[in-house]
């Protein structure tokens, strides 16, 4: 079994270790070691990454109480070598940030009636899910404070071991599941929870604990999370962003916000209006259109492209339809398109659309003499499709 390093000394980034086997894990080399300083993911932490003989290690797993070293090649090195084995620090730091900070998290949370129920860690944002029904916005400021003054206040973090008879007595907050020899992180005065993972010494380094959002999965709440680096990195990101915003509207940063909510109502605003004087101005577009129709023994025909949003393409054809027999076909660049047939010359528009639009690759729906859909690429083909259907139709 192998000896595993973390346990006693997280901050062992560096060791030699004798090869003890070598084999594939889900189709990958893999390598197993007397003794490793590797986390295998579990618990909701990552596994390390960092290299074995020069070889980089990809994943780290247990299976049957063995460790996996998962490789991106094989080892220069045979069963029964030493090797040299080195972790990415700065990946295994970080983890170690996310996971005290998340015991952090869920403690405060728990004050506040909120049990943690699952915990995962992604690169920048990890999650736990909560139960204990839906949390206010007010409520989640107020953990996140704690929990940062928490941090601040830098905590001593202590790992000790216990027997199944000293359970009762230690009040955890996550109780194990495993039976045997129990280990404990405490978070002194403040938490105590069965865990194997590798965590920090106090609270401090654990730096700046962001709530990101929450979701609600199930009957429990998601709260989205980062600590330390990756509270950093998207703190960084996201004022970068919000700086080069605020630099093209010549605001502060903090204005940029309701700035843009007044640009968006404006907006909605222009829309509007621009809508309701390009509706006034349909009569006379569809006049001046009139001249278009392709007029054959017993019905005439538009097809046309247009500049405009749906709902105008649909009342135009309307206003063009009023006249007897005719048909009026109309297509945005956007792909979108409207069919209108004049109700006299009773055309099944179902099996038109089947037969002519359908195998041009359009898609849509409608009801009587109306149709209308997405989805059209070739507009001139879809157009002299419908013509010639309905002159065949039409017996012109
Ligand atoms: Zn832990």
């Amino acid at each position: 079994m192998t000896k595993l390093l973390y346990y006693d000394d997280k901050w062992l980034f560096e060791f030699s270790a004798t090869v003890v086997s070598t084999g594939a894990f889900k189709g990958k080399p893999a390598v197993e070691l007397d003794q490793t300083a590797f986390y295998p993911e579990g618990g909701g932490q990552p596994a390390d990454r960092g290299v074995i003989a020069g070889v980089p290690v990809v994943d780290c797993q247990k299976a049957n109480g063995r460790v996996w070293h998962v490789l991106e090649q094989p080892l220069p090195a045979e069963v029964g070598s030493p090797v040299f084995a080195r972790l990415d620090a700065a990946r295994r730091f970080h983890n170690m940030q996310k996971h005290t900070g998340q015991h952090l998290l869920s403690a405060v949370f728990l004050q506040e009636g909120f049990p943690t129920v699952s915990v995962h860690f992604g690169e920048e944002e990890s999650t736990l899910d909560l139960s204990g029904g839906a949390l206010s916005s007010e409520l989640l400021k107020k953990v996140e404070e704690q929990a940062n003054r928490l941090a601040f206040e830098n905590i001593p973090v202590k790992v000790f071991w216990a027997s199944e008879e000293e359970l009762p007595a230690l009040g955890l907050r996550k109780t194990p599941e495993v039976l045997g020899k129990y280990r404990i992180v405490e978070i002194e005065g403040l938490d105590r929870s069965a865990c194997g993972g590798t965590h920090l010494d106090a609270t401090g380094p654990i730096g700046v604990i962001k709530i990101l959002r929450v979701e609600k999965v199930r009957e429990n709440q998601r709260i989205y999370f980062a600590c330390g680096w990756g509270a950093y990195r998207l703190l960084a990101k996201s004022y970068e962003s919000l700086s080069e915003l605020a630099k093209k509207m010549t605001r502060g940063v903090f204005e940029v916000t309701p700035a843009v909510v007044n640009l968006i109502e404006e907006s909605q605003k222009l829309r509007r209006e621009v809508s309701s004087l390009r509706e006034q101005l349909l009569p006379q577009k569809a006049l001046e259109l009139e001249a278009e129709f392709s007029t054959v023994s017993g019905f005439s025909f538009l097809g046309k492209m247009y500049k405009g949003e749906t709902e105008e393409m649909k009342k135009l054809a309307q206003l063009l339809v009023q006249k007897p027999n005719r048909a009026v076909f109309l297509a945005a660049n956007t792909g979108s398109w409207v069919l209108l047939v004049s109700p006299e010359l009773a055309m099944d528009l179902t099996v038109l659309v089947k037969e002519t639009l359908f195998p041009l690759g359009a898609k849509g729906g409608g009801s009587g003499n109306f149709r209308q859909g997405g989805g059209l690429t070739d507009f001139p083909s879809a157009s002299n499709k419908v013509f010639e259907y309905l002159k065949n139709k039409l017996g012109a």
